[in-house]
């Protein structure tokens, strides 16, 4: 049978995961909290969507104890987890010559750091608009829609890429074959990169960041250096339609009241993404001879906050 490893199964791994169990999959979550991975076994995942609470049996296992080997890996461990996470499971033979590993995480150049456990053509990278979270061990809060855009990460098109779309949309995912990953990518990346940190260091809401008169003198330049740095490396990306979207997720109506997830991260004593988002973008800009003071900036000023919490 067809085995499936979700690795980091956290919030959106058990989101994922579980919607692949429930369309009848052989489905493992693999997570190194303790207490989580228990609770799941013991009294299988609680989901509470807005209309329902139910519980789904799936099995769970901590990294050090997998004894398998599995045919699709889907990476959503945080990104700064995701090597150590690979190269255990590496190390104990869970991952043999046609492993797919599947990347849903958020932030910049996981192919880079992926190749080094499967060829580029074994890995999937996908971008997705499903949230989730956590209540606590084992109990996960799912609401809302979403999608997911993935595609071959070399941008090869095969019989393995139709195999994963179809196991994800039998689990009712929503998911589509993207033509360009990368643009989404770094289009996803770019808005994370922008209200991320700036909530984060502000300890504001994304409206109450929008509120402010002159929020536009700050974030048009900061996307003008991401938008540089990606066609840099080859990737197109419109400014104009960034900032569209990230004004659009100003109004209370929309994402308005929320903290983006880095800020959450951040209080809840958690390191955060920075490396892989506006950190990555100052990295590619200082390998691609294209200066990015605004990302080098704000990745230090995140440091230095996570330095406050370590
Ligand atoms: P998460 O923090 O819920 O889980 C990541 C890892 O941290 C898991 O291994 C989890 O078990 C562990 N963890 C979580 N809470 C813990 C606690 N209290 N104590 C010990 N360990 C704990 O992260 P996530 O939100 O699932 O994100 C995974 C990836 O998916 C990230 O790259 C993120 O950017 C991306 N992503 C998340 C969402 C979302 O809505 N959550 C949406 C799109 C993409």
């Amino acid at each position: 049978m067809y085995k499936v490893g979700i690795a980091g199964a956290g919030a959106m791994g058990g989101r994922i995961g579980v919607s692949i169990k429930e369309a009848g999959y052989d489905v493992t979550l693999i997570d190194n909290w303790e207490e989580h991975v228990n609770r799941i076994n013991a009294q299988g995942m609680e989901v509470q969507t807005e209309t329902d609470t139910y519980t789904v049996e799936i099995p769970a296992v901590l990294s050090k104890d997998v004894n398998e080997q599995f045919d699709l890996i889907v990476i959503l461990t945080k990104s700064m987890q995701s090597e150590a996470m690979l190269e255990h499971l590496q190390s104990i033979g869970c991952i043999h010559d046609e492993t797919a590993i599947l990347s849903m995480m958020n932030g910049l150049g996981h192919e880079e750091r992926l190749s080094k456990f499967v060829p580029m053509s074994q890995i999937y990278l996908a971008v997705t608009m499903w949230t989730a979270g956590l209540r606590g061990p084992g109990q996960l809060l799912l609401e809302g829609n979403g999608t997911i855009d993935l595609q071959r990460a070399d941008g090869e098109k095969d019989a393995r890429t139709d195999f994963i779309l179809n196991v994800l949309n039998e689990a009712g995912l929503h998911a589509q074959i993207s033509e360009d990953v990368f643009k989404s990518i770094w289009s996803k990346a770019t808005l994370n990169s922008v209200l991320n940190p700036l909530c984060t260091i502000l300890d504001k809401t994304i409206y109450e960041f929008g509120s402010y008169p002159e929020s536009r003198q700050m974030i048009v330049p900061l996307i003008e250096e991401i938008v540089t740095v990606a066609k840099a490396k080859g990737v197109e990306l419109d400014s104009a339609e960034l900032l569209n979207k990230i004004e659009a997720a100003y109004p209370k109506e929309t994402q308005g009241l929320h903290y983006p997830s880095m800020h959450q991260d951040y209080n809840n004593g958690r390191l955060t993404e920075i490396d892989y988002l506006n950190g990555q973008v100052a990295a590619y800009g200082q390998a691609l001879n294209v200066p990015t003071p605004l990302n080098t900036m704000i990745t230090h000023l995140i440091h230095q906050l996570e330095m406050k919490i370590q």
